[in-house]
């Protein structure tokens, strides 16, 4: 079996990946952790990623190509779950041809729909506390008196990423570069959308029929 999920940052792939993963035994394949996994280790992959991120610069489909690529043969479960891959169309090309050289597909393309004003609730929300590192939410995690640690009363900081025009830019960018994949796997027949709005609980079983 192999699932792909879809959905910007801040729509919950990843509590979900780790819960349907476990449930199917599925091997996760988180491309963020892969990669930081390859910078670690400083893989020849892991190299040429590096030189890309240490500039900001978005990691060229063929490293990721060739990332994942590795890691699609002979699995020790009973299949895969991509979860932040494929990202581009020249990926999801990338990723129907080798698999369509091992005799096999995507079965189903998962997406989490969540609109942009809640992906801005969720993520534009994050503070943390200069002198602790401690982290809060204001929506979820919020401390008891405004923009203050509860542990060090210190004054909260937010990340100039974390407020809410650059995380709408963030997401546009996604947006822009996600929109040709959702086409890619509808026109294939294999896309699902999924309310990414609802309680954990009810993503979880609409996840579970449609995977089946
Ligand atoms: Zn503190």
């Amino acid at each position: 079996m192999l699932i792909v999920f879809l959905g910007a940052p801040g729509a919950g792939k990843g509590t979900q990946a780790k819960t349907l993963a476990a449930e199917k035994n599925l091997t996760h394949l988180a491309t963020g952790d892969l990669l930081r996994a390859e910078v670690a280790a400083g893989s020849e992959l892991g190299l040429a990623a590096k030189a890309f991120m240490d500039r900001g610069d978005l990691v060229p489909d063929d490293v990721m190509i060739g990332m994942i690529q590795g890691r699609l043969e002979s699995p020790r479960s009973d299949g895969i779950l991509l979860d932040g891959f494929p990202r581009t169309v020249a990926q999801a090309q990338a990723l129907d041809d080798a698999l369509s050289a091992a005799d096999t597909s995507v079965d189903r393309s998962i997406y989490f729909e969540v609109s942009e004003d809640e992906l801005v609730r969720r993520l534009a929300g994050r503070s943390t506390c200069p002198d602790c590192q401690r982290a809060y939410h204001d929506t979820f995690n919020p401390p008891q008196n405004a923009d203050k640690c509860d542990d060090c009363d210190e004054g909260l900081i937010r990340r100039e990423d974390d407020k809410p025009e650059a995380v709408r830019n963030r997401l546009k960018v996604y947006e822009t570069q996600t929109t040709p994949v959702l086409d890619h796997y509808r026109n294939a027949g294999k896309l699902v959308q999924v309310d990414g709005e609802q309680s954990i609980d009810a993503v979880q079983s609409d996840l579970a029929a449609a995977v089946g």
